[in-house]
């Protein structure tokens, strides 16, 4: 089975609207038409600068996807400071990032609201990106595996085999990320590969097309020995993605 790499860039709370135009154009630099052919490459601005992004995108024709960071699971309706899934897709967002650890620990978001998310998202045809990871607290406890499946599972709870085929999960332990521990290749492989025949258990050949990422610490001296591993289908990148010279080398992985 052939998954075409992703590499996501999720800038979190950086970047105004003139700072993500220069940071997009900086990076379309530095990637070239062959690049793309090999991986797809999508950023995550915040909110207020996504249709900026979108704009240079267009103008320039860029072949960077769009993605957003958090969606909220209505349509519409007295959600004072919420952004609705029908609002990202009028902006040309493709990916949507949903249940990320910060959002998990610090926004309470469980595996429910995950779930309504992931539906909300794949309503209007755009691609969720759902983020799992244990905690350095349930890795310690032995936990991780149960942690990972009981995460997928809930955030999966309902979809067509279809849905899931089309879907972006990200294995991201919490400890790896924005700490400089990166999580060993092999350890990440493993954990994956359970996670894929989790899904393919549950969901057919659906689980053999689902891009699984890897999220945590990564960049340009790390990204070479994750991609080198047969389930792990490129990376979700935070830190290393703010510098458009950085996260093209992260990008072009194989370089
Ligand atoms: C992230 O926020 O999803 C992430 C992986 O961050 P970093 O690359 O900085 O660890």
């Amino acid at each position: 089975m052939s998954r075409k790499p992703l590499m996501v860039g999720n800038w979190k709370m950086h970047a105004n609207h003139l700072e993500t135009i220069q940071m997009v154009q900086k990076l379309s630099y530095r990637l070239d038409g062959p690049d793309f052919d090999r991986v797809d490459v999508a950023v995550a601005p915040p909110f207020t600068a996504l249709r900026s992004a979108q704009t240079v995108l267009e103008a320039d024709r860029i072949p960077i996807s769009l993605a957003a960071q958090n969606v909220h699971q209505e349509s519409e309706g007295a959600f004072t400071g919420e952004i609705s899934a029908t609002m990202l897709a009028k902006l040309s967002v493709s990916y949507v990032i949903v249940g990320h650890s910060e959002r998990r620990s610090q926004f309470l978001e469980d595996d429910a609201l995950v779930n309504r998310k992931v539906k909300a998202v794949l309503a209007e045809d755009m691609t969720p990106v759902i983020c799992v990871g244990e905690t350095l607290d349930e890795r310690e406890a032995g936990q991780t595996d149960e942690v990972l499946i009981r995460q997928i599972s809930g955030a999966l709870k309902n979809l067509t085999p279809d849905q899931v085929a089309g879907l972006v999960v990200a294995y991201e332990p919490v400890w790896a990320i924005g700490t400089a521990h990166s999580a060993e290749p092999d350890d990440v492989q493993e954990r994956v590969q359970r996670c894929r025949v989790a899904v393919v258990d549950s969901f057919a050949d659906g689980g053999e097309h689902v891009r699984i990422l890897y999220g945590g610490s990564v960049n340009p001296g790390n990204i070479g020995s994750y991609m080198a591993k047969r389930d792990i289908d490129g990376a979700l990148v935070g830190g290393a993605s703010l510098d458009p010279d950085t996260f093209a080398m992260v990008v072009r992985y194989w370089a």
